[in-house]
């Protein structure tokens, strides 16, 4: 037997994430590796500390990347903020606030759940409701962009009322950083992780996190240790934060680094609220494409999220026939319904990189030839043509 080298087929990413890699982020991966405590790697590394403080709109001290993907950004907040025996209320409108409680329990602590269904944003009253009835709750914790609905939530206003019931806040922005409005600094967020793989154009694998002074304060008074070595940031910082005396903690994936310092520095020379405009306007053209081709969204226009379009499978059609044609025939990934949506919604992505024009009218172009081949009822063509109408106004 003799295998050989991999060589992946050239997709457009139009699922839930990962989405395209900008062509500049897979070029400085490439670069020569150094050593991470190397002097000129130890500069880039205070580089994007402060690219990323733009990008999360915040002054904080403790901005930086967690060496491993987005799912490890939440957890360094939860096993960090949250000690054995303290109760957090969890919002859950999706599937990535039932893994936060899972988180919670597993450091030791009650969650407190506030339901809203999938689809919908997360309800401030209804979290009011729970720290009237919890006043021994410590934090906060909610999902600002549900990828698995495409809804979004008021985190400011959210943000408002934990504070005023003296609770820290943890705000999982792995889809809304860089694809939606999100100031940091400005709506108090405490803590806060991201990922890599979705707005910014990045490969997976990092997981930039932010931490506002009351956050570092309680992490220094805990009583108990964090449970993790790896992700206790006691440790951590003092390899981030340490300047020129940075002591070994664990070898950061150097090559990814230069890639997310790339990212960032796209993410720059754009300009944080034009990529936040980028993707409301491609999305504006996605959506007069399915409504041309009589497809729905799932979520209101009233916290639909640009980047990520849940909308419902016509009648009669075989939803995952449709993604195996696109991915065969188009090259094309969009993304699949998870648990009470499977079956009834696609997840299309328009993040980061793939969120251009191109993307948006090859995607309706494909779904409108292979719909019609299946049967499915509406006037071909005229999707692409209102998306270019939608482009052009
Ligand atoms: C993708 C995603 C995650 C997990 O990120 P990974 O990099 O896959 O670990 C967490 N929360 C939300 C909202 C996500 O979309």
């Amino acid at each position: 037997m003799s295998i050989s080298s991999f060589h992946p087929p050239v997709r457009t990413l139009m699922g839930p994430g990962p989405s395209d890699v900008n062509p500049r982020v897979l070029e400085a991966m490439a670069r020569p590796t150094i050593g991470h405590l190397d002097p000129v790697f130890v500069d880039m590394m205070d580089e994007t500390k402060q690219l990323l403080q733009y990008a999360f709109q915040t002054s904080n001290a403790l901005t930086m990347p967690i060496s491993a993907p987005g799912s490890a950004g939440m957890e360094a907040c939860f096993v960090n903020l949250v000690e054995p025996g303290e109760t957090v209320i969890v919002c859950q409108n999706g599937v990535f606030g039932g893994r936060m409680k899972e988180n919670v329990e597993r450091c030791g602590a009650t969650a407190i759940m506030v339901q809203d269904d999938w689809g919908d944003a997360v309800d401030p009253a209804k979290l009011e409701e729970a720290l009237k009835a919890h006043p021994e709750a410590t934090v906060v914790a909610f999902v600002h962009a549900e990828t698995s609905t495409g809804a979004i939530s008021d985190a400011e206003t959210l943000v408002k009322l934990a504070h005023d019931h003296n609770c820290l806040t943890i705000v999982d922005a792995v889809t809304s950083l860089a694809g939606s409005p999100l100031m940091v600094d400005d709506w108090g967020i405490d803590a806060i992780y991201s990922g890599t793989q979705k707005c910014l154009s990045c490969t997976p694998g990092i997981s930039p996190i932010s931490f506002s002074q009351a956050a570092v304060d309680k992490v220094q008074s805990r009583k108990t240790p964090v449970q993790s070595w790896f992700l206790d940031l006691s440790l951590v910082m003092a390899y981030w934060g340490g300047g020129a005396k940075r002591a070994y903690h664990h070898t950061a994936p150097v090559n990814a680094l230069y890639a997310f310092h790339e990212s960032l520095v796209i993410l720059q020379d754009e300009g944080i609220e034009n990529s936040w405009a980028r993707h409301a306007k491609n999305h504006e053209a996605l959506k007069a494409g399915f409504e041309a081709m009589g497809i729905s969204f799932l979520v209101d226009e009233s916290c639909r999220l640009p980047q990520l379009n849940s909308v419902f499978v016509p009648e009669g059609i075989d939803e995952a026939a449709v993604r195996t044609e696109l991915l065969n025939s188009y090259n094309l990934e969009i993304g699949a319904g998870l648990g009470p949506m499977a079956g009834k919604i696609w997840r299309v992505g328009l993040m980061g990189f793939a969120s251009n024009e191109t993307n948006v009218l090859n995607c309706l172009g494909a779904m409108d030839a292979v719909l019609s081949d299946m049967g499915a009822k509406f006037d071909s063509g005229s999707a692409v043509k209102a998306a270019r109408a939608s482009f052009s106004s």
